[in-house]
């Protein structure tokens, strides 16, 4: 039997399941809506907390999956939760911790989310994916749709890492640049997947589906730190990550599992940040970023263009945890990346590297509580785009 529904966000329509992006009355974003009473009626997570295997799929109850689906998994999640020891001033006694999401299959935590879309797109039947993609979603759909045996359609914005770029073809995947920014991107994914009844993995809140994954982040932390975090620190594009692992609390709390919940910081480069500039003008609706987006952290380069509801749901769930968003500059990033690595051995993507840096500023701007445990997702590895770091250092970017 199936537990689970597509939801409108914005205005409650309830759908069938189905391949659907957007609701049909509202034109809103949707989330995936369960029947809580019926997964939770066997004291759902506390057997997972010491279940033995790490992948995804021990979830599958609380992600879009039907009973008798095969999981199409790479063994993505598991991943490593480390205590920073010389980074960060521990003082307070504060104390910050990194998920690494840098060494999932393909080196980002991207693929959470595509594990459970592409096994959605098998589950539909289709033979096709299409998506938009800074980068990290495209190697992890390409993987994933290699895996699974379908085929890969990907649109990347001029200024994708090259180190990603031919990672996507090696996994057979077609790649095509769209002139222009991810935005650009975005839109002629969206008609690509449209015109060739192509299941579409863009991974803003498009797809209902594989925004799921991202809340197995959640279960993870949990079980890793014994407790629920004070702070969780999240790089964010449109930011399905960060509401993904707040959602994830959210169950878990509705569980009777924790009765706490964590502050979410989001954080982008000051180079496009259109979500930091809504936060800290007190909006209610995020504005597209129309200036063109420069910052080295191209990962999270989303100017939101055509699509700013998506912002808006991003900004509503760091308000409704009482949390904050932060932009941090190109310098910092280079400079962070290297302290990262230097002092704790963890080599991050420009983009991750935005959380570790928020992290330093929430603490010296005095924002952390006494004895707060704060963790920063790393979502991206540094061998990922280790050509813009160069280029930097040559000057050239
Ligand atoms: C996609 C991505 C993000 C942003 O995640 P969203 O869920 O799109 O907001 C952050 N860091 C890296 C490395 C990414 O690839
Ligand atoms: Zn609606």
């Amino acid at each position: 039997m199936n537990t689970f529904r597509p939801v409108c966000w914005f205005c409650g329509e309830t759908y069938e399941i189905e391949p659907i992006y957007t609701c049909r009355r509202c034109k809103g974003t949707l989330d995936i809506q369960y029947d809580y009473k019926q997964v939770f009626s066997q004291a759902y997570f506390q057997p997972l907390a010491s279940a033995a295997g790490n992948e995804i799929g021990r979830f599958r109850e609380l992600l879009p999956v039907w009973p008798n689906q095969r999981m199409i998994t790479l063994g993505e999640g598991g991943t490593p939760l480390i205590r920073t020891n010389n980074l960060f001033n521990t003082g307070n006694n504060q104390s910050l911790f990194l998920k690494l999401e840098s060494v999932n299959p393909t080196l980002a935590f991207k693929d959470r989310p595509l594990a459970v879309a592409m096994t959605a797109a098998v589950q539909f039947g289709l033979n096709e994916v299409v998506c938009a993609s800074t980068g990290n979603t495209g190697v992890a759909a390409a993987a994933y749709a290699a895996r699974a045996g379908l085929r890969c359609a990907i649109y990347v914005p001029e200024g994708t890492p090259e180190e990603k770029r031919s990672a996507m073809e090696q996994y057979g995947a077609v790649l095509h640049t769209v002139k222009g920014h991810y935005s650009d991107a975005y839109r002629v994914a969206e008609e690509m997947a449209a015109a060739r009844q192509a299941f579409n993995l863009t991974s803003t809140y498009m797809n209902p589906y594989a925004v799921e994954g991202n809340k197995t982040v959640a279960y993870e932390l949990a079980f890793q730190l014994g407790k629920v975090p004070d702070w969780i620190i999240v790089p964010i594009g449109a930011g399905p990550l960060l509401s993904g692992i707040y959602k994830g609390f959210k169950e878990m709390k509705l569980a009777g599992f924790t009765d706490k919940l964590p502050r979410m910081a989001g954080v982008q480069a000051e180079g496009c940040a259109p979500i930091v500039r809504a936060f800290r003008d007190e909006e209610i609706d995020v504005q597209p970023w129309s200036d063109p987006a420069q910052t080295i952290a191209s990962g999270i380069a989303d100017p939101l263009i055509t699509y700013p509801a998506d912002g808006t749901r991003t900004l509503s769930v760091i308000r409704e945890s009482e949390g904050i968003a932060l932009a941090i500059a190109d310098e910092e990033l280079i400079r962070y990346r290297r302290l990262l690595a230097e002092r704790e051995g963890v080599l991050a993507e420009l983009s991750s590297v935005t959380a570790v840096a928020a992290a330093a500023q929430m603490q010296q701007t005095g924002l952390l509580e006494q004895s707060a445990t704060i963790i920063s997702i790393v979502t991206g590895h540094g061998l990922k785009d280790m050509s813009a770091a160069i280029n930097h250092t040559k000057g050239s970017v």
